[in-house]
């Protein structure tokens, strides 16, 4: 294997970077800096962004990167955008790892955003209780809807004053489960979810949940990135990293 720089934030990338340190792959984790206490790797790692896509393409070119892997999450797709566009630049191969979407199940209660502010939008004039599910970014779109109480699950205590004036912060790290998730949601009197369609095993329970407990799901739409070559599991990208003509 030549020199790989994993883009990480995703539990599939951790899992994608122990597979690497397993196989001795010459590779470098990179993760944004947004958590205080990132999850550590058994790969070097860097924190922090490159710079643009100029950035990142002086940063592959000066560590001698042959292939990138973006395995961020769905809804970072600056980082994505970026990385197809410095590959280009840089002549270095590119893959994604990308979950597929969320779909509703029976019993399931969907209204569909095609973006954060049409989520704010969806939500209902008279004042509800929450569960605001997206982190920590973009909680300010929120603003225009303040008659709401509004949870939050962050992954770190706000450093900052919240944009929102009522809420109540949950501190807590995935991956979750609809037992936890149902009883969090009861708790709180919970009316409403808004979630983003991320995909995946490990925040999906809040799905599970608002279903049994017949709650809506205001569900967010993934932003676009543009085409690149896309694998669906850790495996398969296993396989492009070793195969030379891939
Ligand atoms: P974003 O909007 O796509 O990225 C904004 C900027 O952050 C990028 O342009 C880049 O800065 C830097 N960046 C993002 N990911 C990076 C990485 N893995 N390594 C180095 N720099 C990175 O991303 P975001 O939505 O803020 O998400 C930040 C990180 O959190 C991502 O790595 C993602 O996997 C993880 N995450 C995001 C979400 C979400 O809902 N957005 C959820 C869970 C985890 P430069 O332009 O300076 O290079």
């Amino acid at each position: 294997m030549t020199r790989i720089l994993l883009l990480g934030g995703t539990t599939e990338a951790s899992a994608l970077a122990r597979m690497l340190a397993e196989a001795g792959a010459d590779a470098v984790f990179s993760y944004a800096g947004r958590t205080a206490k990132p999850v550590s790797q058994p790969l070097p790692t860097r924190v922090g962004g490159f710079g643009g896509i100029e950035g990142l393409e002086a940063y592959l070119r000066g560590e001698g990167i042959a292939r990138v892997v973006d395995a961020t999450h769905p809804f970072a797709a600056q980082m994505s955008i970026n990385a197809v566009h410095a590959c280009e630049a840089a002549g270095v191969k590119l893959c994604a790892f990308e979950r597929p979407v969320w779909q509703p199940e029976e019993g399931d209660q969907w209204v569909h955003a095609g973006s954060i502010e049409d989520a704010a939008k969806a939500l209902p004039d008279a004042p509800a209780r929450v569960f605001l599910a997206i982190g920590k970014q973009n909680l300010a779109l929120f603003a225009a809807k303040p008659q709401h109480h509004y949870l939050l699950r962050l992954v770190d205590e706000p450093q900052a004053p919240l944009p929102l004036p009522h809420t109540t912060v949950e501190i807590a790290r995935g991956p979750f489960d609809a037992a936890g998730d149902t009883e969090l949601m009861q708790r709180h009197g919970i009316t409403h979810v808004v979630a983003k369609n991320a995909g995946g095993a490990g925040a999906a329970a809040k799905l599970t949940a608002a279903r049994s407990l017949g709650l809506p799901v205001i569900m967010i739409g993934r932003p676009q990135v543009p085409a690149r070559p896309v694998l669906g599991s850790v495996a398969e990208v296993m396989a492009w990293l070793s195969h030379p003509a891939a």
